[in-house]
């Protein structure tokens, strides 16, 4: 059996630090916002070479927060990629706000910002490009036209910790980067997690703020805010993980290419890296019109994969009846029928990445 990510291989070769980070905070006794939140997020902001990082419940909070912070509100609209996890649009529609949704290229499986611009209008706010699989978005048309339009940009980074974009770390580049540490991300906790990352001190505090019931001061609250705390243990974890984030991602990067030169099937779509980027690899995602045989070949010899996205959000029953208007986004319509992502982590090893590589290449 190869499953998609081996969380238990992971947590095997880091036992020992992980356990004794658990015992610490449990001896510590301080659960909530405790040492451990505060130091990962100096550590979090020392990666990102930033002034603030904030700890928050999930990545899916992570966005909420940000949007929140940048003052978007209901009847605002905000423009995002089609090609992604529901999370990135649901916080648009929580704040009832508008999600605006732009095709993708089909190389990088991301936002064509040659779209971006007829899509603008007198209600946009803001744009959440997504580093999807772990690709960074095209930032530099982006950020150009953020400014000629004076648009926030909250960077979804929830699957791309470390990738870089021209040299610069991703969330690093718009106002917020959001982060998730859902336990199959890149760096990851045992359990639920989300940090936001920014330059601006006001943005920082307005989150601070608005996880932790509206309130700076404790029992005088300025906001309504939410419950939305980084929970300490998994602080703790992510901490030991932290430490080993870059040699995570350079081993992802190494199975990618070993995927690539093991995959020679002609008619398999393989992922590109677009020049200046720095890809993280969260996901392996082949392209091929047989997706389905692929995926049943797959299965039979105990080997997992996964569609990441059956559905492009434009083309969800929540938002179709939601009011958004049904348009066409045909470059993501085709690879949400085409795409299968393969087994991918640090641990997988070449013995398995070819054995994966045989059975797709028989197929194809
Ligand atoms: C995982 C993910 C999220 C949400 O993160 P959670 O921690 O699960 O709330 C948001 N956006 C993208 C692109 C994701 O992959």
């Amino acid at each position: 059996m190869i499953p998609m990510v081996d969380l238990k291989r992971q947590y095997h070769n880091l036992k020992k630090e992980i356990d004794a980070a658990i015992g610490d905070v449990l001896e510590e006794t301080r659960f909530i916002l405790g040492p451990n939140v505060s130091a990962l997020e100096e550590e979090v902001a020392a990666y990102h070479d930033l002034p603030y990082a904030v700890g928050v419940a999930n990545g899916t909070d992570a966005l909420l927060l940000a949007l929140r912070a940048c003052g978007i509100e209901a009847g605002d609209e905000v423009i995002t990629t089609t090609f992604t996890f529901i999370a990135t649009a649901e916080v648009i529609a929580l704040l009832k706000a508008m999600p605006v949704f732009v095709d993708i290229c089909p190389d990088t499986y991301n936002m064509d910002c040659s779209k971006i611009a007829e899509k603008i209008t007198a209600k946009t706010k803001a744009i959440i490009p997504v580093h999807l699989f772990g690709h960074p978005a095209d930032m530099q048309p982006i950020m150009e036209i953020a400014a000629k339009f004076n648009l926030k940009v909250i960077e979804d980074c929830a699957q791309a910790f470390g990738a870089k974009y021209n040299g610069a770390k991703v969330g690093t580049i718009g106002d917020v980067g959001c982060f998730s540490f859902f336990p199959s991300k890149n760096l990851a906790g045992y359990g639920d997690g989300g940090m936001i990352i920014t330059k601006n001190e006001e943005i920082a505090q307005k989150i601070k703020i608005l996880r932790n019931h509206g309130s700076g001061k404790r029992y005088y609250h300025q906001e309504i805010g939410y419950n939305s705390r980084l929970d300490e243990i998994q602080a703790a974890i992510i901490r030991v993980k932290l430490r080993q984030i870059d040699q995570f991602n350079e081993s992802r990067r190494q199975n990618a290419a070993a995927y690539c030169a093991a995959i020679t099937g002609k008619d398999i779509i393989l992922p590109v890296v677009a020049s200046g980027c720095e890809h993280v690899y969260h996901q392996f995602t082949v392209r091929a019109k047989n997706r389905d045989v692929l995926a049943d070949a797959l299965q039979k010899k105990d080997i997992a994969s996964a569609v990441y996205y059956p559905v492009p959000l434009h083309q969800q029953e929540v938002f179709l009846k939601s009011g958004n208007i049904p348009v066409q986004l045909p470059q993501s319509e085709r690879c949400a029928q085409e795409v299968l992502s393969l087994p991918m982590f640090p641990e997988l090893n070449r013995e398995e990445i070819r054995l994966i590589a045989d059975v797709i290449n028989h197929v194809s």
